[in-house]
């Protein structure tokens, strides 16, 4: 109606149409009515320029559909265009607050095993997310020391600009170093492989094996370290009673890896139907010479040898052994190997890097009667190879050693 009013009011006042229409605009555009309403919207998150439009009352808005930028925080203005029913324009404008109330994302592993003294960035590997787009840092809380064997519960921290927090659990496994670096001996350095006399007559040799062997070769050609009277061949901790450990030497329990090893092998076991359990694990240099000591004592040096090993000489002393029952009636007896328990291990036991130490007929080359409940981790690759599908290989002949008092 109003429209038409002007169009009959141009025709018939030409000459000053314009200026009456100047007036008219203004009047009349206040009879457009639009309602905004300011927006707030998570950052780089889509939102429309028309979003904050609630209601537009005799007009229409010209402005065309596009979206807000939002990848920055903060306020801004948002114009849009609206015309009267006169086809005259106006801006009006609402707020736009980009905020960022959103978490970041974390994506990391559970659990990252390391060995000792082992350089790790436990960041190396996470990857994060956040809607701000931002490079986040990601910090690691807890304690833990890369030099010390254990296992620590630490968590990923990672904080945005908006002050948006998270984290994540993990675990950091720290193993013992077991692998020692093969010392490399030049021709003219090979000594000849004897039998160290490192047994005294008091049954114990408190220094360990002699560093006098560090280098020399065994028959099968292995080199021989010897750090700090501890002998290592091909990387594997050797305690026989040809090489024995010092009395210093206590690694104050089964070591981890160990203990992780044969708990991965009870739960296999216990899934079988079988209930086995650690009989014995680590003993000190102390308490397996005290038990010689007092064998020998009473009943001679012959009988205690018989039976118990010296001190220094167990490898129950290593902590990488352990005596396993279960299933049968007793243990550490001449019975146990016919129990369910001991066939269960004979046959599973090396898939966790376990072996069956002093197997049967092998007395004569690792010193000691078979023992169908002691074993030893040895690592699965070499225990599979020693395993040997059931006929056991011992570390003895495996690597070319004796395993014999001096004394
Ligand atoms: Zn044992």
């Amino acid at each position: 109606m109003k429209r038409m009013l002007l169009v009959i009011s141009c025709i018939f006042l030409i000459a000053g149409c314009d200026k009456k229409i100047d007036v008219e605009i203004v009047d009349n555009f206040e009879d457009v009515k639009v309602e905004l309403r300011d927006q707030e919207v998570e950052i780089n998150n889509d939102l429309l320029n028309t979003a904050g439009i609630v209601n537009v009352e005799h007009g229409e808005v010209l402005t065309e559909e596009v979206n807000v930028d939002t990848s920055k925080l903060g306020e801004q203005e948002v114009t849009i265009v609206v015309k009267n029913e006169r086809d005259e324009e106006k801006e009006f404008s609402y707020k736009v607050n980009v905020i960022d109330t959103t978490k970041p994302v974390i994506s990391a592993k559970d659990k990252i095993t390391t060995t000792e003294g082992t350089k790790v960035n436990l960041t190396k590997n996470v990857t994060v997310k956040d809607n701000s787009k931002e490079k986040l840092e990601v910090k690691v809380e807890g304690k833990y020391d890369l030099n010390k064997v254990g296992t620590y519960k630490l968590q990923y921290v990672v904080k945005d600009s908006s002050g948006n927090e998270a984290t994540k659990d993990f675990t950091l496994v720290v193993k013992e170093k077991v692998v020692e670096e093969k010392k490399e001996v030049t021709t003219s350095e090979k000594k000849t492989t004897t039998t160290p006399k490192t047994t005294t007559t008091s049954g114990y040799n408190p220094n360990g094996t002699p560093s006098s062997f560090n280098g020399t070769k065994t028959s099968k050609g292995y080199i021989i370290v010897v750090k700090n009277g501890i002998t290592y061949i091909d990387g594997i901790m050797i305690a026989n009673k040809t090489y024995s450990l010092p009395k210093s030497y206590n690694p104050g329990g089964l070591t981890s890896v160990t203990k992780s090893a044969i708990n991965e092998m009870l739960a296999a076991a216990k899934k079988d139907g079988l209930s086995l359990y650690i009989a014995s694990g680590y003993r000190s240099f102390a308490t397996q010479n005290n038990l010689w000591q007092k064998r020998a004592k009473n009943y001679g040096k012959a009988f205690a040898d018989s039976g118990t090993a010296r001190g220094g000489y167990s490898e129950h002393q290593t902590g990488l052994a352990a005596d396993i029952c279960g299933e049968g009636k007793g243990c550490i007896s001449s019975d146990y190997h016919n129990s369910k328990g001991a066939k269960w291990m004979a046959a599973n036991a090396y898939k966790y890097g376990l072996i069956l130490r002093y197997p049967k007929g092998k007395d004569g080359i690792t010193g000691y009667k078979y023992e169908s409940w002691h074993f030893r981790y040895v690592g699965k690759d070499l225990a599979k190879k020693l395993y040997n599908g059931g006929n056991w290989i011992t570390l003895e002949e495996h690597f070319g050693i004796t395993s014999k008092y001096a004394e």
